[in-house]
């Protein structure tokens, strides 16, 4: 969107009226059909458009979206207005990355920090629509909230990986794959954030999650999770079978939710395997841990 948006600047038409001009509305996300339009509107070719824009899948009801060729749950590649981007790429590469598109990408693994969402300036959240790639609404240039800090090693091999996927570096991907925990081989950036999210979403049993998993939250919260979620994962696939209490931390709900509304075959057996791993080994009359979300069918008592 970053290009449209640019195309109409560079033509002198505001973001708004450029939208209203090809009848988009960006607030419900564009489908399929829309992007021939944008293409049309910038002389470019529709399936390479298609590749740079998180968009719409129709049949399902907007619960999912398809970007650069990854089908992705609305939750991990939100459709919203609101951007985030590293101020020093920015300057050094004059482009906004596309894995910054997702809420897999928490932090720049070139800079060691976190992404920014806000203004270190005026405080207002980053928009799309904004005078300049790197200028805020408020007229100045965006800035990095802190520099010459440091990322956990975990956290460096899923960026590294998250970016090779949606880029389609397949050896990059393979490589910064065998950093990750086993568990997570082969499965798509959707499958493998949402069980990344299963196991770091809670700090210790019972910690309270909409702290975490909430669209407002901090970057380096997201960072921490992650990282979190990682190591535990890396325990789970190392352990000599499975012990009862590698799920300790595990937030139940999000699992489960993986392994009946995967993007893709393969992330589901996954979920559905580590649920079943699980069950067999709890003792009757145990506890239950999380609930069950709404319109789920039990699949742990
Ligand atoms: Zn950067
Ligand atoms: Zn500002």
């Amino acid at each position: 969107m970053s290009w449209l948006l640019r195309a109409f600047q560079a033509n002198g038409i505001q973001y708004e009226e450029g939208m209203r001009w090809l009848g988009l509305d960006r607030r419900t996300g564009l489908s399929d059909s829309d992007v021939v339009k944008v293409a049309w509107a910038l002389h470019a070719d529709a399936d390479e458009v298609r590749g740079r824009m998180t968009l719409l899948e129709s049949r399902t009801g907007g619960r999912w979206v398809h970007l650069a060729g990854h089908r992705l749950c609305r939750w991990v590649a939100p459709t919203t207005m609101m951007a985030k981007l590293c101020p020093l790429c920015l300057r050094e590469a004059g482009f906004a990355r596309i894995d910054w598109l997702t809420r897999a990408v928490p932090a720049c693994r070139r800079h060691s920090c976190s992404l920014v969402q806000a203004c270190a300036s005026c405080g207002r959240k980053i928009h799309w629509a904004r005078p300049g790639l790197r200028i805020c609404r408020c007229g100045r240039f965006f800035k990095p909230f802190e520099v010459g800090g440091s990322l956990e090693p975990e956290l460096v091999a899923w960026l590294e990986w998250v970016e090779a996927v949606l880029l389609g570096d397949a050896g990059v991907a393979r490589s910064a794959s065998l950093r990750l925990p086993p568990l997570l081989q082969d499965m798509t950036v959707d499958g493998a954030y949402r069980m990344v999210e299963a196991f770091g979403l809670l700090e210790r049993p019972g910690a309270p999650v909409r702290a975490v998993r909430h669209s407002s939250v901090s970057l380096s919260a997201v960072g921490a999770m992650l990282t979190r979620g990682l190591r535990r994962l890396s325990e789970v696939g190392r352990a000599e079978g499975m012990a009862l209490q590698a799920f300790e931390d595990v937030h139940f709900p999000v699992l489960t939710e993986l392994a009946e509304e995967p993007a893709a075959d393969v992330d589901g057996r996954r979920a559905a395997w580590l649920l079943d791993c699980y069950r067999a080994m709890r003792p009757s009359g145990m506890r239950r841990v999380g609930s069950r979300p709404r319109r789920q069918m039990p699949l742990f008592l």
